[in-house]
């Protein structure tokens, strides 16, 4: 069994071949796999700007420079992990319903195999078929969820699913278990003054971003560490983060939070049993620097150091 990992850039220039998430082999069988990361192109859900079907090849893009050694958790990721790149499930744009169908089904798939699936998005609307897929798997989830949005929304122009809405539906659905689930870093303005109740009237703990500024990262994380138990799975919208440091997403709001903090957060989540991660909102066309993406290359950099820190923990027998 091939023990997947990048080419060394000292044999093999980084900027040769086609575009992988980290250069990393492209594969679609994933015995014996322990990471893949799975593109979700779709941006159908979205209800300000869109563009974030072209987020995983931006983040591809922008991942080429990632070495494997992460010097803040002391860990070679490749000694420990074999990593691929899946790919990108399939979607039909402009078909919101189908599309959600489609990726529940494809990612089904990809958690048929022991791989731990890291997803590329997409709009915020994909985690709600994503996590259909994992609920089936693993029954309900605590969800770790950093947005400048709560996503609860019930409805947007009379629909039900929007980039506005998937947590509400996982709730209704019972994918996510609210009572083990935190949400952090939510702000901006807001419809009515009730809206910033939302998370924590259906049962989810709350650090606002006004919050986590006040209280301090390190803090922040201890409040995550009590609150999750068993198994998780960790959303991460770009938006969490200030449009300073990453100005391409759909729906940007000042006063977050810095790409140092952002790496602080994740680097803390130690220990979390994550059955799955996802990394959304990235939006190319709106990115001319290619900031937003780098950023998140990197963000999906410390989630695979995550998954690499459990394989050292818990080696395979
Ligand atoms: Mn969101
Ligand atoms: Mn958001």
């Amino acid at each position: 069994m091939p023990n997947y990992q990048p080419p060394s850039a000292m044999v093999y220039p980084r900027f040769e071949g086609i575009r992988t998430f980290m250069r990393l082999p492209h594969v679609t069988d994933l015995t014996g796999v322990d990471f893949a990361i799975v593109g979700v192109p779709f941006d159908t859900g979205g209800t300000y700007r869109v563009g974030a079907r072209f987020g995983p090849s931006g983040i591809r893009q922008e991942s080429m420079l990632l070495r494997p050694y992460n010097p803040f958790l002391a860990i070679n990721i490749f000694e420990h992990c074999s990593g691929v790149d899946y790919g990108d499930l399939p979607v039909t744009p402009g078909y919101l319903p189908e599309s959600h169908a489609q990726i529940t089904e494809a990612s089904r798939e990809v958690l048929k195999s022991q791989a731990t699936p890291i997803f590329l998005g997409g709009d915020h609307s994909v985690s709600l078929p994503l996590l259909r897929a994992v609920a089936e798997k693993h029954g309900p989830v605590a969800l770790v969820h950093f947005d400048s949005h709560s996503d609860l929304w019930a409805s947007y122009f009379g629909g039900k699913d929007t980039h506005g809405t998937p947590f509400r539906r996982a709730v209704e659905e019972g994918l996510i278990d609210p009572g083990r689930s935190i949400q952090i870093g939510l702000r901006g303005s807001l419809y009515d003054a009730e809206d910033y109740g939302i998370s924590e009237a259906l049962g989810f703990e709350m650090i606002s971003g006004p919050e986590l500024h006040e209280i301090g990262m390190k803090k922040a994380i201890q409040r995550i560490q009590a609150r999750v138990k068993g198994l998780a799975y960790l959303s991460f919208d770009i938006d969490f983060v200030d449009p300073t440091f990453a100005p391409g997403t759909g729906t940007p709001e000042v006063g977050g939070f810095n790409s140092a903090e952002c790496q602080t957060l994740l680097r803390g989540l130690v220990g979390i049993e994550f059955v799955a991660y996802d990394l959304v909102e990235v939006m190319p066309p709106y990115d001319p620097a290619g900031t937003t993406s780098l950023l998140a290359a990197n963000l999906v950099y410390e989630m695979i150091s995550l998954e690499a820190l459990k394989r050292k923990t818990n080696p395979k027998q």
